[in-house]
């Protein structure tokens, strides 16, 4: 039976591997989902049988708690809106880390015959996973609107750090105290700990929460690494250090998207810009679908910027059929993709994968970067601060530094959205008021629609 066990946790292990690596191409995304939630009902089932041989007594709480769970996951994950995933990514993460960190109180509170390196790996993983509990709860209430205000005042990073710093030393005690720590000390290391990730994470600007979520995401992981440890689970330390690896690296490539070096991320007030942005000058100049229209159907060279506005229109089937009809025509149409694109990482590759948009037309911001200089029109949808240039010319820009998609140096641009409503940072937008962009106004979907008849026409 132990051998059993032990074969299912290494297939498992293998199975969440194998998934992680479908994951890295939107084609094979939706397999590597299934391949690995087939590998957590492995590994699961496999910790039915090993706990049963260590004494698991509690069958019917464990049950009952599987069915609330898998019955609340199954139902939103149903009807959640793709623009609301990064809410519910940062949620579902908050419930992994408070799980990490439950079963570190647990086994502390119980005192249960830990040898010192168990002990040290339950005091890091409940510091950590409370951390990215606490910390995830309060992104998703600002990425769902329920807080709205960005909190900062002075000595913040110093009150932080102080907060961070007592938090690790009740750690330090825990963990070196062997069973001699009294529950009182336990209980305000776990409320530090809580009350820090809720302090690091209130001052936090918009334009970098992606990055934020994507670290809670791998402390979580890191978490129930260690959790695995302290409870001889094999699975859940490969689970755990597979997601807590794909985490930080996934970090790493979003903070560069954003330049924001992950040092800035744990314990600087982000998105500060330190003086006065610089005065937008010009107008907003308005044109119409059908001569939109034209300007792409005699144009060599198209490149679509697909933005957050796209996603919200659910325009990118109608978007598709437009290109179709250029292609048509012989211009060569090119999807330009940010990183932070929307609202979660490959966003827009999603979205664009579900219209049935080929692979080999979507291009990452290096890749494509160079080619605007020789566009003939650049279609902006529903984008605004991954095209802002603000980023690369204003130093007192919030967004100063951020690589961008250079739409600006095409001959022409074609902004649609809806009126003057700002990007996510809260920035205006000096592309919008250049002499070679003209912006057509409407919601994605409908004006996507117009350029599809229109196009027909001419
Ligand atoms: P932005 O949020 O900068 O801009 C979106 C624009 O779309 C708005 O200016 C809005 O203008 C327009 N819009 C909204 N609804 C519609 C609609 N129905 N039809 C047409 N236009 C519409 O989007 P970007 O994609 O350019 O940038 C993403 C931003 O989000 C970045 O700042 C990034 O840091 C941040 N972010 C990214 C995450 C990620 O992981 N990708 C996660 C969280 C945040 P109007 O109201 O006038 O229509």
């Amino acid at each position: 039976m132990d051998f059993m066990i032990k074969a299912s946790y290494f297939i498992a292990a293998g199975l969440f591997i194998y998934g992680l690596k479908k994951m890295s191409s939107p084609a094979s995304a939706r397999d590597g989902i299934v391949w690995a939630g087939v590998g957590m009902i492995l590994a699961t089932l496999a910790t039915f049988f090993h706990e049963s041989i260590h004494g698991l007594t509690n069958y019917l709480l464990i049950i009952i708690a599987i069915a609330i769970g898998g019955y609340l996951a199954w139902t939103s994950g149903k009807k959640v809106a793709m623009t609301d995933m990064p809410q519910m990514v940062a949620l579902y993460n908050g419930m992994g880390g408070g799980a990490a960190a439950a079963i570190a109180a647990v086994e502390l509170i119980q005192r249960s015959g830990m040898n010192f390196t168990e002990q040290a790996l339950a005091v890091v993983g409940g510091l950590i996973g409370t951390i990215a509990f606490s910390g995830s709860l309060i992104a998703y209430a600002k990425l769902q609107g329920i807080m709205r205000k960005t909190i900062r005042f002075p000595m913040q990073q110093l009150l932080n750090a102080s907060a961070f710093i007592i938090t690790v030393i009740l750690g330090l005690v825990i963990a070196f105290s062997g069973t001699d720590y009294g529950l009182g000390i336990l209980f305000i290391f776990f409320l530090l700990a809580l009350v820090f990730g809720v302090m690091m994470t209130v001052p936090i600007g918009g334009a970098d929460m992606p990055v934020v979520i994507s670290l809670f995401n791998a402390l979580t992981g890191l978490a129930v690494g260690f959790e695995g440890y302290v409870l001889d689970n094999p699975a859940m330390m490969i689970a755990g250090t597979v997601v807590g690896s794909a985490g930080f690296l996934l970090t790493q490539l979003m903070a560069k998207a954003m330049n924001r070096p992950i040092s800035n991320v744990l314990f600087s007030n982000f998105g500060d810009a330190t003086g006065k942005a610089q005065d937008v000058s010009g107008s907003m100049k308005e044109i119409e679908a059908s001569d939109v229209s034209v300007m792409m159907a005699f144009a060599q060279k198209v490149v679509i910027v697909p933005g957050y506005g796209m996603a919200v229109a659910q325009a990118q089937h109608k978007i598709w059929e437009l290109v179709k009809q250029l292609q048509e025509r012989n211009v060569t149409v090119k999807f330009a993709i940010h990183p932070v694109a929307g609202r979660m990482p490959g966003h827009m590759n999603v979205l664009l994968a579900e219209a049935g948009v080929p692979y080999d037309i979507i291009y990452d911001l290096d890749e494509i970067n160079e080619e605007f200089a020789t566009t003939d029109v650049t279609l902006v949808i529903g984008a605004n601060d991954v095209v802002n240039p603000a980023a690369r010319t204003d130093p007192n820009s919030p967004i100063f530094g951020m690589p961008i998609l250079n739409a600006d140096k095409s001959k022409n641009i074609i902004v649609i959205k809806r009126g003057k409503g700002k990007g996510f940072s809260g920035i205006e937008n000096h592309l919008f008021f250049a002499d070679n962009t003209r912006m057509l106004y409407g919601d994605a979907q409908a004006v996507a629609s117009e350029l599809v008849s229109t196009v027909k026409e001419v």
